[in-house]
């Protein structure tokens, strides 16, 4: 094990060996805090001999707990090899590699727990789920169904529309959809919500909540958020339940903890203190509870992420002391990712937002070539740029592959182009998070009917299939079943599996629909006995359902054909890497599949994703694409100061996923809301160092004031007046003694009070609450704040 070690810093070090306890690992981007957690893990099990079943440890992505779990088992493949042959694994004949590290698989990773919060919380829900009981007396059993984004969409609709009869111009499904999963993700229920938030518009959007809970207990279906919401209840009603799984997961990872919101915050409070609040009792004997992050990085506050849960950690769970004297958190200071031009260009970029805690990023790598930023005519020759750069590079440097080229935007709308270009000429590429694999018609349709053969109750997915292919059972006879089950309060499928209802009810349809009864019945009884792919091969053909797409215009035939086929064999890869091939497992990673495709030749493609999605990643060369005002940053966020420094994040993010090279990117007109608009430069490029970046020969730097007065002189004002304001806070307000309760006026947000002090003499920054924005991080030596 001394090996591994040896691969990491002495701060690395030291986050890697501390054994029991809370640990809090800080640090900027690239400075390999994703590293020390994957191999925290592996010397956990090898030198501290825990038990691969006892730890639980949190990835952000499925794709980043796939590559945790193969780097795990190198690690250790690596450290077996030398004890058991005394050799470098590389240097085995390739079938003893493959034993080794069947060997791996079998006693360590496929033991472990790594996951996203989503995949993590679903498995403890197989498992408990029959135990709860929500405020209303609801339940939900094992073979629940995750319904998608789109489903969910459509039974709020059909909610609001249909079943409350509200004006949907006035009340957006969307936006209630939005408020709802607000609400989940603070842990609210409905009846807390229509308190928190008073006033009707209020009231509606609980009632439509409470509507949509009982008909998510009726499909015994979950959404995404529920996922996470239930465990957390689970474990505040039923203690033991709670026990179980604290005496389970004795070991607790976190990556990218500033981005957890309250609700998993939560979760992963009573999972590693068994509910106990007072502190001083906490026992950690053969425990820990290790996260790692970056509050610069936090990038998903419209998902409730909030990073203060990152920046309490110390109070809520550390020893409390002053950073240099601290036990319980590290923090990493040197970048071992990207060259030195483009981290500069970073901690230039970053040092401009007031929310933020000073850190140390030094670079360990040259300064490599120079940021490059390409000033295009429209989105189309932008996309011709990114290619012919990519071509040159591969031309020079034959030992690039495709997998090495990150293109990154801030929408996702943005890919159009550059799929393009890159289909033109036949380059392999995919598109993260993009158009869903598993959103597309065919891909649903399939996954419907597996979704009925496992969970009777999900009549919305009963619904999709009951008539698809057409089998002549009428659009009337069908709602006139489902008012049956409404009234009667019951699945739908409860009535159409009993014959003499169906003969009441259909009449002429009667045999059609026994016929499909049957179908789902015969493949529901063979659940057991087939694989997932087995059962879906069958019921696509016995359905009808592959006939049924010769119909199509053939190109589309054959699409829609192939993709199936694509569904078979990740039916068949899901069994093989879970070495279990039910029909349970492969919906519930289907459903929970963020990637679009999730093939294992990536290395092979040019990555296409947005920002968002980038995180944690690295490339060796990125293009940042896109950076006009309006878009990056984006519209939303030009008037409000507190959404402009979560964009400036983003760009942080998208700068330092670079390891060699970097290109930057901007048009003078696109492309957008329909209608082609002269876009302007996005006001990042001037807060980057000019002289780390060169410009194409029409715009030598990014924004040079002669050719473009408007733009610099707004974003020179801009940042002359932000240096005047620091400068003048600096002396009047660097010299205060801070209290708890002490109110402030801050030229942006207005008057807000001192609720948390971080810090000590020498460096002290403030949680000060405002009344309509919430909490903020704020140093005061900087921010254009007094004291009142
Ligand atoms: P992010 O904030 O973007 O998630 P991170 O802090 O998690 O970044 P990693 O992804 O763990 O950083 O590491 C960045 C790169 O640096 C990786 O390629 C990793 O292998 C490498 N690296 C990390 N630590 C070391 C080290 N001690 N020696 C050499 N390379 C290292
Ligand atoms: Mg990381």
């Amino acid at each position: 094990m001394s090996d591994l070690l040896a691969q990491l810093n002495p701060s690395q070090r030291r986050a890697v060996e501390h054994f029991c306890g809370p640990l809090l690992v800080v640090a900027g981007a690239g400075s390999g805090k994703t590293r020390a957690l994957t191999f925290r893990i592996a010397h956990l099990i090898r030198n501290h001999r825990v038990d691969p079943e006892n730890i639980l440890a949190v990835t952000f992505t499925n794709k980043a707990a796939r590559e945790m779990k193969e780097r795990v088992e190198l690690l250790y493949a690596q450290q077996l090899a030398e004890l058991q042959h005394g050799k470098p694994l590389g240097g085995l004949p390739e079938f003893e590699q493959k034993k080794l590290r069947s060997q791996v698989y079998k006693q360590v990773t496929k033991q472990l727990w790594i996951g996203t919060f989503h995949s993590l919380c679903a498995r403890i829900l197989r498992y408990d789920i029959n135990k709860y009981q929500d405020e209303r007396g609801r339940t939900w059993q094992r073979n629940f169904t995750i319904m998608d984004d789109s489903d969910v969409q459509t039974l709020i609709k059909r909610i609001v529309t249909q079943q409350l009869n509200l004006d949907d111009k006035k009340f957006n499904p969307r936006t209630i959809r939005y408020q709802i999963s607000n609400a989940k993700n603070l842990g609210l229920t409905p009846n807390d919500y229509a308190r928190q938030q008073g006033g009707y518009k209020g009231k509606v959007v609980a009632e439509v909540y409470e509507a949509y809970q009982t008909a998510l207990a009726a499909n015994n279906s979950l959404d995404f958020d529920d996922l996470i919401l239930i465990p957390v209840r689970l474990f505040q009603q039923n203690e033991s339940i709670l026990g179980y799984w604290h005496s389970q997961f004795h070991h607790i990872l976190v990556d990218e903890y500033q981005d957890t919101n309250r609700i998993q915050y939560e979760l992963i409070r009573l999972l590693s203190t068994n509910g106990e609040t007072n502190q001083a009792a906490l026992g950690w004997n053969n425990r820990s509870l290790f996260v790692v992050g970056d509050a610069d990085q936090s990038i998903y506050s419209f998902r409730m992420a909030d990073f203060t849960i990152l920046l309490e950690f110390q109070e809520n769970f550390g020893d409390r002391l002053p950073d240099d004297e601290t036990q319980t958190m590290v923090k990493l200071e040197e970048n071992y990712r990207s060259r030195e031009n483009i981290l500069k260009a970073a901690n230039a970029l970053i040092e401009q937002n007031s929310q933020r805690i000073d850190k140390v990023l030094k670079a360990t790598r040259g300064a490599g070539e120079e940021i490059y930023c390409h000033k295009a005519d429209n989105e189309n020759e932008e996309a011709r740029f990114v290619l012919n750069q990519i071509l040159g590079l591969r031309r020079k440097n034959p030992e690039l592959d495709w997998g090495d080229f990150a293109i990154l935007y801030r929408t996702n709308a943005q890919s159009r182009p550059f799929e393009e270009a890159l289909n033109r000429c036949n380059i392999p590429y995919q598109v993260v998070g993009g158009f869903k694999f598993y959103d597309r018609k065919e891909i649903k349709d399939a996954l419907a009917y597996l979704k009925i053969i496992e969970n009777p109750s999900d009549s919305i997915s009963l619904m999709r299939v009951i008539n698809t292919p057409k089998r002549g059972i009428g659009k009337v006879t069908i709602d006139n079943l489902n008012n049956v089950a409404q009234e009667l309060g019951c699945p739908l499928w409860e009535i159409i599996n009993d014959e003499t209802s169906v003969a009441t009810v259909a009449g002429r349809s009667a045999g059609r629909i026994n016929q499909f009864v049957g179908l789902i019945q015969e493949m529901r009884n063979l659940k057991n006995e087939l694989s997932a792919a087995k059962i879906l091969e069958n019921v696509m053909e016995n359905s009808g359902y592959l006939d049924s797409l010769k119909q199509l215009p053939q190109s589309e035939a054959e699409e829609r054909t192939r993709n199936i086929d694509q569904l078979y064999g990740k039916a068949a890869s899901i069994a093989e890497e879970n070495e279990d091939s039910s029909l349970t497992t492969f919906l519930s990673d289907a459903s929970l599949s963020t990637d679009s495709e999730s093939d294992h030749d990536e290395t092979q493609k040019i990555s296409l994703m947005s920002l968002h999605a980038a995180k944690g990643l690295e490339f060796p060369v990125v293009f940042l694409v896109g950076l006009e005002q309006g878009l990056f940053p984006h519209t939303r966020s030009l008037n409000d100061p507190v959404a402009l420094e979560e964009e400036r994040r983003l760009c942080y993010v998208g700068l330092t996923r670079a390891q060699e090279q970097l290109f930057l990117s901007y048009t003078r007109e696109r492309y957008m809301w329909g209608y082609r608009e002269p876009a302007v430069a996005s006001q990042f490029l001037a807060e980057l160092p000019q002289e780390l970046v060169t410009s194409n020969g029409r715009s030598p730097a990014p924004m040079p004031p002669k050719q473009e007065p408007k733009m610099m002189s707004i974003s020179q004002k801009q940042r002359s007046q932000k240096r005047r304001e620091r400068q003048a806070a600096r002396t009047e307000v660097a010299q205060q003694k801070w209290d708890i309760g002490d109110r402030v006026h801050h030229n942006v947000f207005g008057e807000g009070e001192v609720i948390k002090i971080f810090g000590d003499d020498k460096k002290t920054n403030l949680a000060i609450q405002f009344p309509n924005l919430g909490k903020k991080i704020i140093d005061p030596r900087v921010a254009p704040m007094k004291k009142l």
